[in-house]
Parts: structure tokens; C-alpha cells; sequence
């Protein structure tokens, strides 16, 4: 039987960990790539790869997925935040609360050693390439993000400062959301999630900054800007036949209390390389494997609006008098509550943003065939609605 004809449009970590499984098993995927390398928008950019939605550490799922740690992978188990009242709250926990990974395609980033990994194993990528319209045999879409849920602001930097992980619960800093600094190794980032829609879209790093520098007093050599959106929209099925894979942020799969949707990228790209090796049916993996912990994390968001700045003191000083990672274990829980929460957040959720999804009613693009789909939906209410902008 002659092989399929594989594509992959978009070469973040989805659309990297799909080519990989793919390539090892003998196919001959051709992974798409609009910029010129990997990571280019993220350019050395400090992100963390949480460890806190399971039991098992992410770095033993990963290396259970076939991922190997050719990239630096920081553990940190320690980390300092600030209420809104700027008291220094201590959390501790007795294993890494998440690994610290550089985004980019230097040595020892993220997007390298997946490239890498998927070389190897003998993928094909072409950069350069921006994709619309595909007619292979199977497409895996792992294009990022395409609704904006929340908005998130960089200043990516090097500084002489030791390394640091510090964190901010207030709402003048980051609406609805958290900012953070991360340095390691005299490279720095420091970063702004607003999740309140009514908040003006990035407005607040130079307050963050001043936060960082009031505290630190640490100076700022070679600032570099990174804008982007996180789309934690989910909007079932991700496939359209046996053709058409969505995976990673495309598919709205992320985080929704924190933003941080690498790991849901890493896994659903593997599932849907999975599902086309193993003629296993993708939509029944991601709703086994993903969907419940988004579930969850969208709940946790609805309790997180309500807390406001009194709340933020309030759970900062009940984490730091316990094992932080207990608490957020136990956040990640599913429960009835959390349940029904899920359900008032998915019927209140409008994505701010949208990528231009209609570009006429016979589009073939990509991203109409994605958006016809489900014409009733609220998101799709959205694109007509809210003003039509390119996710950055
Ligand atoms: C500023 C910022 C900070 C973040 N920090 C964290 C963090 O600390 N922890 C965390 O877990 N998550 C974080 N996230 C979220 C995380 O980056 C994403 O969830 C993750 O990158 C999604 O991976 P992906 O492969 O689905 O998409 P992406 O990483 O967005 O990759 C998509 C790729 O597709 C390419 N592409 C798009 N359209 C086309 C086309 N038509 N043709 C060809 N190529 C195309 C793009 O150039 C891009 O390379 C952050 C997001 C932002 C914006």
C-alpha cells in the first residue's frame, strides 16, 4: 500500500512533535513553515513548561511520548510572588512547579531540539513557506493560535542580575492574569497575561517593569518586544475526515488560568501522528487525554475572576504556608463543581480576537474550512462581530 501523503502546516511544537512521531515511524511528513526558522517570534524567550495538571512530571510524559531533552530544561521548585500590597510571598514545593525552557532556534532552545529531533528522524521542512491550501492525503494544522482568549506582553532582555523567578498577582499589572520574570543565565524575560477582555490590549509592561525593578533594581541591556495571544477556545471535532488534523493552539488547546499551552501543543501533535499511524480516531484521544484538564483550567479561570485583589492576597498567603505544588494539584482536580463551572465559562467565553476566518463563502483556506464547521457557535459569532485581526 503506498504511503500517505503527509503535511504539517506550521513548525512550532505541535506540528514538530507530530513530525517526529511520524518520520520514526517511516513516513515522510513535509513540515510548512511561514518564517525562516523555528521560533522566530519567540526568539529566546524564557517560557515554562508547567508540572502541576498531573501526577506525573511532565519530563517522564514526555520522555513516554518518544520527546527526548535535547533542549535545556530548568527545573525550578521555588519561586517568589507579589500580591497586590507587594508583600514577598515564599512558595516552595516538594517537586519542579515547571521547567524553564528557551523558545527559538539557538542551541539548547525548545523549537532546536524538536527541529532537530525531527530531522532526524527524517522529516522534511521547508521554511519560508506560508501555507492556505493543501491537497495531501492527510494535513496536520499546527498554525498557533487563531482566536485571541487573552494577550500577552514580553520584554525579552539581558541583564547581569543571578538568576531569578519571581511573580505578580495584580490586576495593574496584568488584568485578570500574572505577570513574571524569569532570568537564567543573564538572559531575562519578563512578561504581562492580561485576560480581561475590557483591559487596553498591551498597556502594562512598563508598570511591570517598574514592579520588577522595585524590587530587583536589576538593569536592562538589548530589550527586545514579543506580543502575542493565547487561544484557549476549544471547538470540537479537530478533524475533518480522515484529511484535516487541528492540533496544538490552533485546536484551542491551552491552558486557560495561565496561559501556558506548550504542553497541550507537545501532546496533541503526538496524538494526531498517533491517530494517523495507528488509524486511531483523534477527536476520542484529545478528548481522553486533553480536554478534561482544559476543562478544568477553564473552571479554575471563573474562580480566578472572582478572586480580585483582596482574593490574590488571600491565596498567596495560602500557598506560601503550604506545599504550593499541593494546592495547585489539588486546583487541577477534576470535580462536579469544577465541572458545572466549566460549563457557565464555555458559554460565557468570547475570544477578544480572530484570526481572518472568512475570506468569502467558497474559501477553501484552512482557516474557513475550520470556521464553517460550526457556524453556530459563539466563536464563530465572534469572527463576524469583533474586529478581524492577524494573530501576531
Ligand atoms: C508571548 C507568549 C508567551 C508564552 N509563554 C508560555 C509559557 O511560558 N508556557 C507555556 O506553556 N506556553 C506559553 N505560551 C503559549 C505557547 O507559546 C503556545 O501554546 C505554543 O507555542 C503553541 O504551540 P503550537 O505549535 O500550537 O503553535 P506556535 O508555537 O504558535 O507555532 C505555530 C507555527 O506555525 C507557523 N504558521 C502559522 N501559520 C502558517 C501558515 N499558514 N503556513 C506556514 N506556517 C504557518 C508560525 O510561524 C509558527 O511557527 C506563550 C505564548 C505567548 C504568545
Amino acid at each position: 500500500m503506498s504511503k500517505p501523503n503527509i503535511h504539517i502546516i506550521g513548525a512550532g511544537p505541535a506540528g514538530l512533535t507530530a513530525a517526529l512521531y511520524l518520520a520514526r515511524v517511516g513516513l515522510k511528513p513535509v513540515v510548512f513553515e511561514q518564517a525562516e526558522d523555528v521560533g522566530v517570534r519567540f526568539g529566546g524567550a524564557l517560557q515554562c513548561l508547567e508540572n502541576w495538571s498531573t501526577e506525573e512530571d511532565v519530563t517522564a510524559l514526555l520522555a513516554g511520548l518518544g520527546i527526548a531533552m535535547n533542549f535545556h530544561c530548568e527545573p525550578v521548585q521555588a519561586t517568589t510572588f507579589y500580591g497586590p500590597e507587594r508583600h514577598p510571598h515564599a512558595l516552595t514545593a516538594t517537586r519542579p512547579l515547571f521547567y524553564q525552557v528557551e523558545r527559538g532556534g539557538d542551541v539548547g532552545a525548545l523549537d532546536r531540539g524538536l527541529k532537530e529531533q525531527a530531522l532526524a528522524a527524517g522529516a522534511e521542512i521547508r521554511f519560508g513557506e506560508r501555507v492556505e491550501h493543501t491537497d495531501a492525503t492527510r494535513t496536520i494544522v499546527a498554525t498557533g493560535a487563531h482566536t485571541a482568549d487573552a494577550h500577552v506582553e514580553q520584554l525579552v532582555f539581558e541583564t547581569s542580575h543571578p538568576d531569578a523567578c519571581m511573580g505578580f498577582l495584580d490586576d495593574h499589572l496584568a488584568p485578570g492574569g500574572h505577570a513574571s520574570l524569569l532570568i537564567r543565565e543573564g538572559r531575562a524575560t519578563l512578561s504581562s497575561w492580561c485576560f480581561d477582555e475590557t483591559a487596553p490590549m498591551f498597556a502594562h509592561l512598563d508598570q511591570t517593569l517598574d514592579a520588577v525593578r522595585h524590587e530587583l533594581g536589576l538593569e536592562v541591556r538589548s530589550p527586545r518586544h514579543v506580543q502575542g495571544f493565547v487561544n484557549f477556545s476549544m471547538s470540537p471535532p479537530w478533524t475533518r475526515g480522515d484529511r484535516l488534523y487541528f492540533v496544538g493552539e490552533r485546536a484551542g488547546f491551552q491552558d486557560a488560568l495561565w496561559g501556558f499551552g506548550l504542553r497541550y501543543a507537545l501532546i496533541s501533535g503526538i496524538l494526531a501522528a498517533r491517530a494517523i499511524v495507528m488509524g486511531e480516531d483523534y477527536d476520542d484521544l484529545c478528548q481522553r487525554y486533553i480536554v478534561p484538564r482544559q476543562e478544568v483550567s477553564l473552571a479554575n479561570r471563573v474562580i480566578f475572576r472572582q478572586l480580585g485583589h483582596n482574593g490574590y492576597n488571600w491565596a498567596l498567603h495560602k500557598a506560601a504556608d503550604n506545599n504550593v505544588m499541593a494546592v495547585l494539584r489539588r486546583q487541577y482536580l477534576s470535580t462536579d463543581t469544577k465541572s458545572l463551572l466549566h460549563e457557565i465559562a464555555r458559554q460565557g467565553s468570547h475570544p477578544m480576537l480572530a484570526e481572518p476566518a472568512c475570506h468569502g463563502e467558497h474559501c477553501q483556506c484552512l482557516w474557513c474550512e475550520h470556521a464553517r464547521l460550526d457556524e453556530s457557535t459563539e466563536v464563530d459569532d465572534c469572527v463576524q462581530d469583533h474586529l478581524v485581526t492577524p494573530v501576531s
